[in-house]
């Protein structure tokens, strides 16, 4: 089983199955979208996932 960091809540987040770079994901303590920055032997990297529906309007 992996185990990373939510970069947000800086809670632990395991999972069951094998991760990709670039997988998104939702953490599950502060219901972040998380995205997988990059992953070296066991040790996984999470970002928070750019936000696509951002009100961009000011
Ligand atoms: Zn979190």
């Amino acid at each position: 089983m992996n185990q990373a960091e939510c970069p947000i809540c800086g809670s632990q987040i395991s999972f069951q199955s094998l991760l990709e770079e670039n997988e998104l994901l939702n953490c599950e303590s502060c219901n972040n979208k998380l995205v997988v920055k990059n992953i070296i032997g066991n040790n996984i990297t999470l970002e928070e996932a750019p936000h696509i529906e951002e009100d961009w309007g000011q």
